[in-house]
């Protein structure tokens, strides 16, 4: 499984697929390019399949739709992380 969602919480909701194209993104190897791409700043707007690793600024892509309490791993800085909604957004934690 390369899908950066390793953890996904059960949910009532079923969760959205989403197509991933390739985002020219180089810093991982070529089979993993799609699920990351670079944050384009405070403007950019993330897609429900989509969080910000605040560790190197590096958005991770998933093929389904990411809520609160999933678990998501940042292959450019190898860091774990956990997604929790603050002010009505998704924001992405390390866990340590
Ligand atoms: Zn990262």
């Amino acid at each position: 499984m390369t899908d950066p969602l390793e953890k996904p919480t059960p949910g009532p909701r079923p969760r959205e697929t989403f197509e991933l194209e390739e985002t020219g993104f180089n810093e991982v190897p070529k089979r993993f390019r799609r699920f990351y791409r670079r944050w384009r700043g405070p403007g950019d707007k993330l897609g429900p399949n989509e969080a910000l690793c605040p560790v190197c600024k590096v958005v991770i892509r998933s093929t389904k739709t990411l809520r609160a309490g999933d678990r998501v791993y940042c292959m450019p800085c190898m860091s774990r992380l956990e997604l929790v909604e603050e002010d009505g957004m998704l924001v992405a934690k390390v866990i340590y």
